[in-house]
């Protein structure tokens, strides 16, 4: 979501006559978006702030910095008087006023952080998009779940659905530019409804997956909660739709999922994977876990890790639960002890490092199809994609296969790619 966000505000800031720099010495003008889901995130705009501010001192260059994004949400006129030099602080709601502050000339510093009940769209034109094969499409945004550890529902607000006819328009418009992918984007994709119609996600994806000329169609990110068994047929029936999908479970325990307000149980959970891999043996999951949530014992985790030993997830984000403001957790103590917290997350990672060689080896041999998006700047020869189950390629070819479709044999491979070459 933040990448999407990204390209449109790059997008509006070249609709303003803004050129691309590649450094803030060399810039007038420097947008950080930023992430505020965990500790970390938020600790990383400090430092980058402190270094721009070091920067503006040592070259005596001045520029315009703008922060943007979920921090500035958060933290509005306190990001200010923690550091001053920032000369204006949107929401993300609130990228759309970027042309009128500059037109301004920034005479006084803005702070704009209203959310927006209904869907605002943003030109497809004015997107900046950093592939030319693969794109996002947002299809809804905000969240009203109100998971007890997650400050997205403060940051990015409620749920607001783009209309369909919008959504639909701007993938036909990608598929006659010749792109071969897009993702559906939203913080909760399923809990999709049309503004107008009332229709659901089911009958989106299936009328996107009507649109000639996309050849691979995924959705990101699915709640676990409302992951009807139609969705699953929908996927299945529709050919444009990859047999992919990230389905964030968080923890294997139920006792922690109810602690942590996720709406599902590990049985429910399971029952969804079993009915994904029976209608569709070929599926490729993905989820995301985090561990050392409040009071989790060593046998709730227990279940996590036999959870990721049962599931055999094609890959993983794991995260150590981070306290964050606003959020319902902030309230319960933070009793498992931060090395409890790194040593559960080495186990899990070592986990699903294991079981992520043994399923990249059983493809070595085998020749897949790869839409190609990035060439290697040291070495032109070699190339990197994805397959259709979201799997990283590397591959080395004889001719330039960038944005293109192209079938590698896998040769060899490590927990976290694939190698080979085209044929
Ligand atoms: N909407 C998605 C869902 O329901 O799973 C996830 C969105 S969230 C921005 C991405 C991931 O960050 C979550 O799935 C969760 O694993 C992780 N996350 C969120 N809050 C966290 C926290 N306080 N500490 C650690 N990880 C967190
Ligand atoms: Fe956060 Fe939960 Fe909403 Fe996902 S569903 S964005 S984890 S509150």
């Amino acid at each position: 979501m933040n990448g999407n966000d990204s390209e449109h505000i790059a997008g509006i800031l070249l609709s303003c006559g803004a050129i691309p720099s590649v450094s803030p010495e060399e810039s007038d003008l420097v947008v950080i978006n930023t992430c505020a889901v965990r500790e970390k995130s938020e600790e990383k705009l400090y430092s980058l702030l402190g270094r721009l501010n070091s920067i503006q001192k040592k070259s005596e260059k001045k520029f315009t910095v703008g922060v943007v994004g979920c921090v500035a949400q958060l933290q509005r006129a306190k990001l200010l008087e923690k550091m001053p030099q920032i000369d204006f602080i949107l929401g993300p709601d609130n990228y759309s006023q970027i042309p009128e502050i500059l037109s301004k000339h920034l005479e006084e510093k803005v702070i704009s952080t209203k959310w927006r009940k209904d869907w605002q769209e943003i030109p497809s034109e004015q997107t900046l998009r950093t592939s030319k094969v693969s794109a996002f499409v947002t299809i809804m945004e905000g969240c009203n779940n109100f998971c007890t550890y997650c400050i997205v529902p403060y940051t990015r607000g409620r749920e607001k659905c783009r209309p369909t006819p919008q959504i639909l328009d701007e993938v036909r418009d990608l598929a006659q530019k010749n792109y071969k992918e897009i993702q559906l984007l939203g913080q909760n994709v399923n809990s999709y409804v049309d503004p107008e119609t009332q229709m659901g996600f089911v009958d989106l994806l299936r009328k996107v997956n009507t649109i000639e000329g996309i050849d691979w169609i995924r959705f990101i990110t699915s709640h676990p909660k409302i992951f009807s068994p139609d969705i699953a047929t929908a996927m299945k029936e529709s050919e444009r739709v990859c047999h992919q999908l990230h389905l964030p479970v968080q923890s294997g325990s139920t006792s922690v999922l109810h602690r942590m307000n996720r709406g599902y149980t590990r049985e429910e959970y399971r029952q969804i994977i079993k009915n994904l891999r029976s209608l569709m043996p070929d599926i490729s999951l993905s989820t995301d876990i985090i561990v050392g949530y409040p009071g989790e014992s060593n046998k709730e985790f227990q279940e996590t890790m036999s959870l990721l030993e049962e599931i055999q997830y094609t890959n993983i984000f794991s995260f150590r639960y981070s306290p964050r403001p606003l959020t319902k957790a902030e309230n319960f103590k933070d009793d498992v002890p931060f090395v409890v917290k790194k040593e559960r997350l080495i186990a899990v990672q070592d986990l699903q490092k294991n079981i992520q060689i043994k399923t990249n080896q059983s493809l070595v041999g085998s020749t897949i199809k790869v839409l190609c998006t990035g060439r290697s700047k040291k070495d032109p020869n070699i190339f990197s994609g994805r397959n259709a189950g979201y799997q990283v390629i590397n591959f080395s070819a004889k001719k330039d296969v960038k944005d293109q479709f192209v079938n590698v044999l896998i040769t060899s491979c490590g927990p976290y790619s694939l190698r080979g070459h085209t044929l």
